[in-house]
Parts: C-alpha cells; sequence; structure tokens
C-alpha cells in the first residue's frame, strides 16, 4: 500500500511539527481513508481497532478545531471504559503538546466526583470519559456541552454491548445539533447502524479490512474432545510456544477464573480479568500484565477491551468467540506493529456450528492441526522477566516515578536497566523489576525513604516459588 505523509494534509503546522518530531511520518490506513474527511468537518464513521491510530485520527481532526482562547468543552470523547478513556487522553495530550495550554480532562466512573466536579470548573477544552458518568456531570450540571463542536463515540459497539445505550442518548439530547460526529467501531452490528442514523449526518464510511494481515498472524485451531483436554491442551501450547505474555480468552467470567487458577497451580504466571474484578484489583492486573511481571492474562471479551499493550505474543482463545467478527478482533491483538504473533483456537464437536460460520467469514476452510506432543508437559512452566512492587503510596502522598527510581538505584542501588515500567495510581505506586534482584529491591525500597518517608512495600507474587 502507498504511504501518504501527514504533511499531505491542510493541518496548524505546529501540529503537522509535532507528529514529525513523535515520528508519525505516514499515515496508517485508518488514518489515510478518514483524516481528509474528517478535517473537512464531515462526521465520519470508522472502522478501526485498537492499535490501529484511530486515536490520532479522531484526535487531529478535534485539534485541529479547537478554538484555544474558548475553555469552555469543545470536544467530547466517549469511551467504554476507564482504561482507554486514560489511554485516549494521554494520546491526544500528546498530540497536543505544540499548542499552547490545551487542556484535557478525564471524567470515569469509580472515582470520585467532587474533585472532578471541581476540575471542571477551571474550564476544559477536551473531555474524555466514559458514558455513566458524563451524564451524571451533565444531570448535576457540573458539565455543560453548549460550546461543543465535536463529538466522538470511541469503541462504540463495546459501548453499546455493556449497556450504555441509555446513557449515550441522554448526552447526545444535551449536545448541540450544529456538531461533527465521529464514530469508531470494531464491528459494525446493526445498533450501530441504527444509532449512526440516529445521530449522525450523511455520515462517510472510513473501512478498513477488517481481516488481518497474513503475514503477522499465524493462526492455528486445535480440536478437543472434552474440558480436560481443552485445558491439557492450553498448557501444551504454552508450553511449546512460551511466550512472553498471553492473553487467553474465555466466553464467560466463571471460565476466566477457573482457567487462571488452574494454570497457577501448574506453575504459570496467569491472572484472570473480568468484570468481577473491584476497580482496584483490575487496575493492578492491568499493570502487572503490561509491566511483564505476570506472563498471562485470562480475560472475556468485555474485560479485555481497553487493554493496549503493544507486544503481544500469542493470543489463544480457550473457546471459539460468539461472533466470527470478535474472533477477528481478538487475535488482531497480536502481531501488532510488524511484529510476529501466534494465534491459536481450541474447539469441540460442540462448537461445530460456530466453526463453520468462522470458516465462511474468513473466506478459508478451517483444518485442526496435532497438538505438541505430551512430553512438552515435562517442561518447566515459563516465568515472567520481572516482578511487581507495590508501594503504598502514590499521587496523593507526591511520590513521583523519579523518587521511586532513585530509591532503588541509588547508593549500592540496582542498575537502572533492572527496573522496568512504573505506574502510579492515586494512593499506590507499583514497580517492575528484574525477578532476579527483586529480594534487593524490596529492601532497598522498605529501609530507604521517599521523599522523607517510609512507605509498606509489599512483593506481589503470583505463581508459585
Ligand atoms: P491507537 O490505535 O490509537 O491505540 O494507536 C496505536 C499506537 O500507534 C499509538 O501508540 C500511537 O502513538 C501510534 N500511532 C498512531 N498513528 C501513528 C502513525 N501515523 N505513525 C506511527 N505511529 C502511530
Amino acid at each position: 500500500m502507498s504511504q501518504i505523509a501527514f504533511s499531505t494534509l491542510k493541518m496548524h503546522p505546529n501540529l503537522l511539527k509535532n507528529l514529525t518530531s513523535l515520528g508519525y511520518e505516514t499515515m496508517t490506513p485508518i488514518q489515510a481513508q478518514s483524516l481528509p474527511d474528517i478535517l473537512a468537518g464531515k462526521d465520519v464513521i470508522a472502522q478501526g481497532k485498537t492499535g490501529s491510530g484511530k486515536t490520532a485520527a479522531f484526535g487531529l481532526g478535534l485539534l485541529e478545531k479547537l478554538d484555544v482562547k474558548n475553555l469552555h468543552v469543545q470536544s467530547l470523547v466517549l469511551c467504554p471504559t476507564r482504561e482507554l478513556a486514560d489511554q485516549v487522553a494521554k494520546e491526544i495530550r500528546k498530540l497536543a503538546r505544540t499548542l499552547s495550554n490545551i487542556k484535557v480532562l478525564t471524567l470515569c466512573g469509580g472515582i470520585p466526583f467532587r474533585p472532578q466536579a471541581n476540575s471542571l470548573e477551571y474550564g476544559a477544552h477536551i473531555i474524555v470519559g466514559t458514558p455513566g458518568r458524563i451524564e451524571d456531570h451533565l444531570n448535576k450540571e457540573t458539565l455543560k456541552l453548549n460550546h461543543l463542536r465535536t463529538l466522538v463515540l470511541d469503541e462504540a459497539d463495546r459501548m453499546l454491548e455493556m449497556g450504555f445505550q441509555s446513557e449515550i442518548d441522554a448526552i447526545i439530547d444535551q449536545a448541540p445539533k450544529q456538531r461533527q460526529t465521529l464514530l469508531l467501531s470494531a464491528t459494525f452490528p446493526d445498533q450501530i447502524k441504527s444509532i449512526a442514523k440516529r445521530i449522525m449526518i450523511k455520515p462517510v464510511m472510513a473501512q478498513v479490512a477488517s481481516t488481518h494481515d497474513n503475514t503477522t498472524i499465524s493462526q492455528h485451531f486445535y480440536k478437543v474432545s472434552d474440558n480436560e483436554q481443552r485445558m491439557t491442551a492450553l498448557r501444551l501450547l504454552l508450553l511449546q510456544h512460551r511466550p512472553e505474555s498471553t492473553v487467553i480468552f474465555c466466553n464467560t467470567k466463571k471460565e476466566t477464573q477457573e482457567v487462571a487458577n488452574e494454570l497457577v497451580e501448574h506453575g504459570f504466571s496467569a491472572l484472570a480479568l473480568n468484570g468481577d474484578l473491584e476497580q482496584r484489583d483490575r487496575d493492578q492486573t492491568l499493570v502487572r500484565f503490561a509491566n511483564k511481571s505476570t506472563s498471562i492474562l485470562v480475560a472475556t471479551d468485555v474485560a479485555a477491551r481497553g487493554l493496549d499493550i503493544d507486544a503481544l505474543d500469542a493470543v489463544i482463545n480457550f473457546h471459539i468467540a460468539q461472533d466470527p467478527e470478535v474472533h477477528v478482533h481478538r487475535i488482531g491483538r497480536t502481531g501488532r506493529a510488524g511484529s510476529k504473533g501466534i494465534a491459536c483456537s481450541l474447539f469441540s464437536d460442540k462448537e461445530h456450528y460456530k466453526m463453520t460460520v468462522l470458516g465462511d467469514y474468513l473466506e478459508k476452510s478451517i483444518e485442526s492441526e496435532p497438538l505438541p506432543a505430551r512430553s512438552v508437559l515435562e517442561e518447566p512452566a515459563m516465568k515472567p522477566l520481572m516482578a511487581t512492587l507495590q508501594i503504598g503510596g502514590g499521587k496523593k502522598q507526591k511520590v513521583r516515578p523519579g523518587d521511586i527510581l532513585g530509591a532503588l538505584t541509588g547508593e549500592n542501588g540496582i542498575a537502572g536497566k533492572q527496573v522496568g515500567k512504573i505506574h502510579i495510581s492515586d494512593n499506590w505506586a507499583y514497580v517492575a523489576v528484574n525477578r532476579d534482584i527483586v529480594k534487593i529491591a524490596l529492601k532497598k525500597l522498605t529501609e530507604g525513604t521517599l521523599k522523607g518517608r517510609t512507605f509498606r512495600v509489599r512483593l506481589m507474587w503470583d505463581w508459585p516459588t
């Protein structure tokens, strides 16, 4: 495919300059297909999944239209989950860094309302948030949309799947009729088509082929006879490929926990990610997976939304997805950005119908491959490279990444390269350190001080020692 440079677009020179400094030279397919229309002010429906560059597509559009001097809310981005909202806000801030003083505020549920309302009083250009909380702010009149120019529905299919239809309708009711509406969705069920019809004016469709580049994702299918064999097959595949980061998809919440427990019993480092988790546990799980101290995440489709891991080595479908589009979306999470990824799917006779539908959708006949030899089960489970230390202080205690890095690498400390990702939340901080030096790191943090204080530090270990 021909590569089109951003410089061919009519955009604010500061935005263009920033793209070059971010290393964004040419447009991704979704950007090439949608940005010209977005910049022209049209309503656009774009098929975009995480990793396609969709955030920059709408982000650049709304930034280009922004009147910086006007501190009323001019753009609203609705997202299904808090993780996605955080990511979107981060990307928009990155894109906006050469424009002066753009205020991007996230408004999501699960966190206190009052501080959000206080921030809103100071004004904001762009709001990114989840539908429930945005509706709450509209109802309490802490947020007003009368200056809104651009409304974005990101991952619209997932928002509807999660039951946000009525909140979205209520929000749109309060938005000015004269506005630009952008809708991003990985799939296009009828519900999306009908919502698009109601809320958009002559939308342009930007569609990028939904099947993924076969050169980077290798797909394999394995037939199993029952659930016991399914579990063994899963272990065989993990032990054979030994991926550093894997997401296993299950169709139910209960199954995610069962599979994760069983994997841990067999010495793997695995955590379940499902809608039953408390927000804090969910955040911790995502942090531990992203920083490579947990190698396997066992998730439902809904819970895995918003998961943004650049290098997912493997995706395993413990059960075939109900819908072929969901299958394609699942496996698209591996092999991103040109890196090689493997996608394995387990199915039984009972799933015969789903397999036929999937085969038709992929336009190929699906052949079952033989599983690795049972002797592979003798191999020890792979261990993650890193381990997470949880520190009992976060943003509210003014703990910053530099403080943690300083405490770890200070006098007689460990080497900086043995420290992985640092994540700071409101009341906690998490730092990944190389597994081999975890004891020294723990000692450094417990005995040393951060901001002149000692904090409780705990090792988050998720496999049997
Ligand atoms: P998204 O699909 O919006 O989650 O974006 C995936 C990643 O691709 C983000 O980390 C962006 O920073 C990056 N990205 C977006 N557009 C481009 C581009 N044109 N060139 C290079 N990287 C990009």
